[in-house]
């Protein structure tokens, strides 16, 4: 059955995205180890993945899923609260509270799905919620459905919070300061000793999410280790997904709060368990973060080589942003590195504000120094002629 207004719709939302060149396409990719994709029968070598350590090839990651799957199946057949809260659960979120440093986690989902269920659950409508205008679409999410007063602060300007705070914080009975650890579109980190005092001084909760920071920086353990001394954030969430190499969210809070999630997160009580074999293989990862400090090194000394090459600032990160402007400059020059044989995915709005359209860059434990000296050369050649 067809109903033509309902494709008329969709069908002129299309044309407007396209006009715009911001339509999207999916493009088959098959993702090999060694940092390379498989695309239309082409290998290209990918700085576009953030399997910053290569560990979703690791053989030791592999076969710890693949134990778990032959074991106790593909799915988990239910709610965590239910029956799906395999055993291996709690040593993977007793590995997450040790590298964090917190009492306790609790493991959702995904990334997605722990922002829109933790934010709702510690923010309402009588509170306010201060979060840097650059957070991800899931933190924004979250905190819109809460309900709360949502206000952003320019990104990375600890004085703006500030003033916020003055002007809206005895109006609202609790506050939620959220960023980013490691920017995702950026790869700078959040002024975390500045939110930290500013959280302490206004009775603030600061939450920071560390997608890109767990297993890249802080010697792995993430974005509140990379200051010195060690900045106390009461609620570090992050992903499964990236540096870990398997799939899966959590948080990392008190005691306390965890359990006030395990029973009130709705996206937690309402969603099934993760597969074991995706849980195991989160576990096994962080084994290897925890124990390879050398590995754990190598992403974002592999950014500093390319941004040394290149005479930009350096990294801070294993994400090295360049950008170039309209969505059409970035869909060109992302052909271009096709051309060459790299996969540099071009950003386009709205995953980035509109005239920030960029090259990002994201570099691997598994890139080969070689590789990136002529991705250095492309990058240099591609800029000029842009
Ligand atoms: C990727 C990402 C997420 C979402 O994590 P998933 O596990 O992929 O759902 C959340 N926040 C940030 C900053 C991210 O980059």
């Amino acid at each position: 059955m067809t109903t033509e207004s309902l494709d008329r719709f969709a069908a002129g939302k299309l044309e407007a995205l396209a006009r715009r060149r911001l339509a999207r396409r999916l493009e088959p990719s098959d993702r090999l180890p060694g940092a390379v994709v498989e695309r239309h029968g082409r290998r290209l070598i990918s700085f576009s993945c953030n399997d910053y350590l290569g560990l979703s090839h690791h053989p030791d990651v592999v076969a710890a899923s693949v134990e778990a799957t032959r074991r106790y199946g593909a799915g988990a057949g239910a709610s965590r609260l239910i029956t799906g809260s395999n055993g291996l659960y709690e040593r993977l979120e007793a590995q997450l509270a040790e590298i964090k440093g917190s009492e306790a986690a609790i493991v959702f989902g995904s990334g997605y799905l722990t922002n829109v269920g933790v934010i709702p659950v510690l923010a309402g409508s009588a509170d306010l919620i201060l979060i840097d205008e650059l957070s991800h679409s899931c933190l924004l999410t979250g905190a819109r459905v809460s309900r709360a007063r949502v206000v952003e602060f320019r990104h990375n300007d600890a004085s703006h919070a500030a003033e916020i705070l003055q002007a809206e914080r005895d109006e609202h009975r609790h506050c939620l300061l959220v960023t980013e650890g490691v920017f995702s579109m950026e790869g700078d980190l959040a002024p975390l000793p500045a939110l930290e005092a500013l959280a302490r001084r206004h009775d603030a909760w600061l939450m920071t999410d560390d997608a890109h920071a767990l297993g890249v920086v802080g010697r792995g353990r993430g974005s509140s280790f990379a200051f010195e001394p060690a900045i106390d954030v009461p609620l570090q969430m992050g992903t499964l997904s990236k540096a870990v190499g398997s799939y899966g969210g959590y948080l990392c809070a008190s005691e306390g709060v965890v359990e006030l999630l395990r029973n009130r997160a709705r996206s937690f009580a309402y969603s099934t368990g993760l597969p074991p074999g995706t849980v195991a293989a989160a576990s096994r990862a962080l084994e290897i973060i925890a124990r390879d400090p050398d590995l754990v090194g190598r992403p974002l000394a592999k950014a500093r080589r390319f941004t040394g090459g290149l005479g930009l600032p350096p990294a801070r990160s294993a994400i090295v942003p360049i950008v170039v402007g309209s969505a059409k400059r970035a869909l060109d020059a992302g052909r271009r590195f096709a051309e060459a044989g790299f996969l540099v995915a071009p950003i386009r709005p709205p995953t980035v504000p509109v005239g920030t359209s960029r090259l990002r860059f994201a570099f691997s434990a598994e890139h080969r120094d070689d590789d990136i000296d002529r991705l250095i050369d492309v990058t240099a050649a591609i800029m000029a002629g842009a």
